[in-house]
């Protein structure tokens, strides 16, 4: 039987198919997901807070949540190596929602005009729950829908469309704000900012980290900035790192911006500090672009 032969001549070709190093990595793989289900059950994943500052006063507008494992024994870890376990696993909803809670628990009595921004899983955007979990969140910290956005990025629209749209627009329906997170990385982006109603767009860190060496860099995110304002709707730029690219996306008049220039993800004592104190972060520098 020569599709027999062919099968196993091909199978006979390829290298062991399972090595040790695949095997270590799938270890490491369950005791992460075994971790994340203690870790669920003792509260261990916590919100860290991004400032995001108004670029042309520094002013702190609002904040954005960043999930942290607070593991008893490796310290603080970042969501790369917990988020897509989660994912895969099924957990990705209750570990949002433990760090939302606790990030709206912790902002109820901050300044109102600071908002909070929430990342939201692909995922998450399949589950037609998803509204009346946030609501209830809201309620239970006693934070008015008003002060949060929801940030969410085009790669969850692809799942299901149609019900991304249903879950959105409940959302909208409590007054709750939606962001387009990571604009310029997915497809189709034109499409997507005109068929759901989006408040903010944020310009992806790829294109501002590299904007002040990089003319094709700056000329996007000019470019983003200008078809949302022809569109009416502002643009938060991330990863601003230096004053250099500070003063380039004030001058070509982004509203918000966040990053590291800015301020690290800190704890929620610490962004409670920092808005009681208020000490300043920069405002741009005049013409910091450098020539030649
Ligand atoms: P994101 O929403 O695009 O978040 C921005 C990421 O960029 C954060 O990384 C932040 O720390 C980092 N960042 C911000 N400013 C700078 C900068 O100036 N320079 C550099 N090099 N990096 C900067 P983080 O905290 O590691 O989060 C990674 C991703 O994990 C987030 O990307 C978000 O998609 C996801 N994520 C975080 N928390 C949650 C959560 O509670 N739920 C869900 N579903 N996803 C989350
Ligand atoms: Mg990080
Ligand atoms: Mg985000
Ligand atoms: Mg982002």
């Amino acid at each position: 039987d020569i599709a027999l032969d062919r099968a196993k001549s091909s199978c006979s070709a390829r290298p062991v198919w399972f090595d040790e190093g695949m095997e270590r990595a799938l270890i490491v793989h369950s005791e992460i997901e075994q971790g994340i289900r203690y870790g669920l059950e003792h509260a261990h994943f916590i919100p860290y807070f991004e400032p995001q500052v108004e670029l042309l006063t520094g002013e702190i507008v609002g904040f954005e949540v960043l999930a942290r494992w607070d593991h008893p024994l490796s310290g603080l870890i970042e969501p790369d190596r917990f988020i897509p376990v989660a994912e895969e696993h099924g957990l990705i909803g209750r570990l949002s929602e433990q760090v939302i809670l606790a990030a709206l628990i912790q902002a109820a009595n901050w300044d109102p005009a600071i908002k909070l921004s929430v990342n939201i899983s692909p995922s998450q955007l399949t589950d037609s729950w998803l509204a009346q979990r946030i609501v209830r969140l809201l309620a239970e910290a006693g934070f008015p829908a008003e002060r949060l956005v929801v940030e969410i990025t085009e790669s969850s629209l692809f799942a299901d469309l149609d019900l991304a749209r249903t879950i959105v627009t409940s959302l909208k329906n409590q007054g709750i704000r939606l962001a387009l997170d990571d604009f310029g990385t997915g497809f189709s982006s034109l499409a997507h900012l005109r068929s759901l109603p989006f408040d903010v767009i944020k310009i992806d860190r790829s294109f501002v980290s590299k904007l002040v060496d990089d003319p094709e860099s700056a000329a996007i995110v000019r470019a983003v900035t200008t078809l949302a304002e022809a569109i009416r709707v502002p643009v938060t730029v991330e990863g601003i790192e230096d004053a250099a690219t500070h003063a380039a996306v004030a001058g070509f008049g982004c509203a918000v911006g966040q990053g590291w220039y800015f301020g690290k993800p800190m704890s929620g004592d610490q962004a409670t500090a920092l808005l009681r104190s208020r000490h300043s972060v920069p405002t741009p520098t005049v013409s910091a672009r450098r020539s030649g």
